[in-house]
């Protein structure tokens, strides 16, 4: 049984979205894409940090050949806040002319995304789909399309299953949204 509430340095969250529910969507999610992907060998790139583990579980349910990478995704330095344009750390594989499938763990403006899904663009990708556990409906910015959403949540913060408050957090089984006392 998942833990009621977890201390995240000074933050107290509560249960939200429990391990169960978490697979349960992932595996449904691994169907769709094997399904509507199964004729095109499509590259997997995970947003590191936070979609370690969603991207994991993900490839374990989807059942046709495919490939995973990973990527990280900076601001520039100097450019704070709104910072539009990001930079892509350590992409290796090449996507030109592959079929991409974006595995990130939250979508919430959608700046980050917009940039990553241009920048894929740009390099060739034949097409960008994305699948994001999950989706702040409330706060985009941005007209990104989210083929594959687990969870479209309410414009709270959210710990766990990857996610982190300041570092910690990633390794809970549950997702966690934040108390307000
Ligand atoms: P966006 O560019 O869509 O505004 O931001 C996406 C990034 O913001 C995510 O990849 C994640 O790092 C961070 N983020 C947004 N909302 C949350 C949240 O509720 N919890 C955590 N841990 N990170 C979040």
């Amino acid at each position: 049984m998942p833990q009621p509430t977890v201390t995240v340095h000074d933050k107290t969250f509560e249960l939200f979205i429990a391990e169960e529910e978490i697979q349960k969507k992932v595996e449904e999610l691994g169907s769709s894409l094997s399904q509507n992907l199964k004729d095109t060998k499509p590259l997997f790139i995970g947003i590191l940090n936070g979609a370690f583990m969603f991207a994991s579980d993900l490839m374990k349910a989807v059942n046709i050949p495919a490939e995973i990478t990973f990527m990280k995704v900076t601001s520039y330095q100097g450019m704070e806040t709104t910072g539009q344009t990001k930079e892509l750390i350590g992409l290796n594989d090449s996507v030109k002319g592959r079929d991409i499938v974006v595995v990130e763990d939250i979508v919430d403006t959608g700046i980050t995304m917009e940039s990553i899904v241009d920048q894929l663009k740009n390099l060739g990708a034949k097409s960008i789909e994305v699948a994001s556990l999950l989706l702040k409906p409330d706060c985009l910015q941005r007209d990104v399309e989210v083929k594959y959403t687990g969870f479209e949540i309410p414009e709270k913060f959210v710990v766990g299953y990857g996610l982190d408050y300041d570092g910690l957090g990633r390794n809970l089984k549950d997702i966690y949204q934040l108390k307000h006392e």
